[in-house]
């Protein structure tokens, strides 16, 4: 179901064989994105509802707010990946993150069209308004599509990256 809809609003992608891994990881009807229309570095294994959203996201969201705080459109993001089997925030012993079920995404940087590179550790807070601007209202579309979105005002961990999945949420901050 998920699948038809990813093809059906043009995205390309490659359907991966579900995987099981030690610690309660998974990769489950997952998904390998191959075009959205903007260029995504580090994308692995994704959940088909967290890809979905994702591509949404990218094109209803960040492209548009681009050009509305920063004039030119955004032509790679930059992510640190989707799947690691990891607890959450890092740490061992911890509730597995939903990155252990290919279920998050961490986002954080964007490459402008004018060849600017905007990164959330040095634009969340830089003496820049609109590239803040740009980031908080892209966040902000980000916790309206996901079930989750952490930011770096939600805890130390997320100091330079925006974290979404689609866990139980919602939870925005
Ligand atoms: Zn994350």
């Amino acid at each position: 179901m998920c699948h038809a809809e990813l093809a059906r609003e043009g995205v390309g992608f490659r359907v991966l064989e579900d995987r099981r891994f030690e610690g309660g990881c998974s990769a489950l009807g997952a998904v390998q994105l191959a075009e959205i229309g903007t260029p995504v570095a580090n994308l692995g294994a994704m959940t088909c509802p967290l890809a979905r959203q994702f591509a949404r996201w990218v094109r209803e969201a960040v492209q548009p707010a681009a050009s509305q705080w920063l004039g030119t459109p955004v032509r790679r993001i930059e992510t640190f990946g989707t799947y690691a089997c990891r607890g959450r925030n890092g740490q061992a012993g911890a509730r597995l993150s939903e990155h252990g079920l290919a279920n998050a995404v961490d986002v954080s940087g964007f490459v402008l069209a004018d060849g600017r590179r905007v990164t959330v550790e040095q634009g969340w807070n830089g003496t820049d308004e609109r590239i803040r601007a740009f980031l908080r209202t892209v966040h902000a579309a980000g916790c309206r599509r996901f079930s989750i979105g952490l930011g770096p005002d939600s805890d130390a961990y997320h100091y330079n990256h925006l974290h979404f999945d689609m866990g139980r949420g919602p939870y925005c901050r």
